[in-house]
Formats: structure tokens, sequence, C-alpha cells
């Protein structure tokens, strides 16, 4: 299940310097994604596995230092109850604040990892309109239901959208922004074309940083959410 480690990053929880947990495996299948060794099988299948254990030492090793742990993916959620016994021994083992996030296809377990108390901040990709779901092997019907629960989390959530230029222009925002009436944040990431991609088809190039800006501005006009420029 573990297939990374990153000992310290201070960009991946939001405020806080923290240490990344890559799980491997995703349910999903988007073009832009750059996590094709997490996601692919054969790929999946060359990296060796790290133990809890090991990562767990690594935790300890950094008492005092970081403040948080990040789990992220490939998409985490697929784990089930192994993703919840990891976080059960982050949590009870460290004490270290928990970030987890996901592409919000298994909004079941989100509520009850959010009950049992073991997510600290939930970060959800929102990819694209949800007429443009099926284009990424996904579904938005779950993911509706995800966003539904990030709004009771105020400041405690943030949702991310990569501005994908083939994915994300003023008409999707405009098809996506009923779904983030009552989200208290919003990130908008940049795209960066240069790396290698699931599908090499995928057409390149990228925002420039004034057209996320109108988007940033159509957003938080519209629905008076925070809105973070990742540029
Ligand atoms: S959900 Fe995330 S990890 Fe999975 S394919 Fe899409 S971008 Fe990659």
């Amino acid at each position: 299940m573990i297939k990374g480690f990153r000992g310290t990053s201070v960009v991946d929880y939001p405020g806080k310097i923290a240490s990344v947990i890559f799980l491997g495996g995703c349910n999903w299948r988007c073009p832009y994604c750059y996590n094709v060794d997490l996601v692919l099988p054969e790929r999946l299948r060359e990296l060796p596995d790290l133990s809890e254990e090991e990562v767990l030492s690594e935790l300890r090793r950094r008492e005092g230092f970081i403040k948080g742990v990040v789990v992220t993916g490939g998409e985490p959620t697929i784990w089930g109850r192994r993703l919840r016994g990891l976080l059960e021994r982050i949590r009870y083992e460290t004490g270290l604040e928990i970030k987890l996030d996901t592409n919000g296809s298994n909004p079941e377990l989100l509520e009850r990892l959010l009950e049992a108390g073991l997510v600290d901040y939930l970060a959800l990709d929102f990819k694209t309109a949800p007429s443009r779901y099926e284009e990424l092997g996904g579904r938005f019907e779950p993911v509706k239901r995800s966003l539904e629960l990030l709004k009771g989390l105020d400041g405690r959530a943030e949702v991310r959208i990569t501005v994908v230029p083939a994915l994300v222009s003023e008409k999707e925002i405009s098809e996506m922004m009923p779904y983030l009436e009552g989200i208290k944040r919003v990130a908008l990431q940049k795209f960066l074309p240069d790396v290698p991609r699931l599908s090499p088809d995928l057409p390149g190039g990228y925002l420039a940083k004034e057209e996320i800006l109108t988007l940033a501005e159509k957003i938080r006009s519209t629905l008076s959410t925070e809105v973070l420029l990742r540029v």
C-alpha cells in the first residue's frame, strides 16, 4: 500500500511543515495525471512497498520538527480499512495532524474517517465540469456527495482545481460553480505541461497567470469564497 515517503514538505499541508506518505493505486485515469508510477499497475509493481513500521519510525524521528502528515496517492481511499488503520496509527502513535488528499470518489469512507476524528484537513480535487467526469474514468455523483461533506468543515478543507486547459476553462468553471457554493476555500493550481502524463495525447500548453486570475475572480465574486492561487 505505501509506495513512497517524503520526510519534509512545506507546500503540501497549508501552514505546516509536514511529511508526505504516498499510497499506490488509483481507481481513475485522469489524462493529465503525472503520478504515472503510482497509478499504472505495471509501473506500481516496480515500486517497493514500505512498511507502516518504517514510515511511523520516520515520523517519530522527526518529532518536534514536523507538525503534520499528508496522506496522498494515487487515491488513498481505495485502501478502505487499511487506510483507516494507517490513519489510526499515525493519530495514536504520533499525535500528528493529518491531511488527506482525495479525488472524492468514496464519500462513505470519508464520512467515517471524519466522524472518527482521523482527518484534520481534507483536500478534494475537483477536476472538471460534472458532465466531463467520464473522460477521467470516474463518476461525478460520489464527488458531489464528497463536496457536500467538505461544506461542514469550514477552514479544515479545500477544493483544489488544477487548471488544465483541456479540462478547465470558463465554460467548465461555470458548470462547477454551483457545487462550490458553501465551500470556504478553493485553490487554483497551475498545470505544468512539461511533465510526463498518463495520456501523452493531452493537448499541451497552459493558461497564463492573467487567465487564471480571471477564473479566480469569477469564483470569488460569485461565491464569496476564499480563493488561493498556486500559480
Ligand atoms: S485521481 Fe489523481 S492519482 Fe488518480 S489518475 Fe487522477 S490525478 Fe492521477
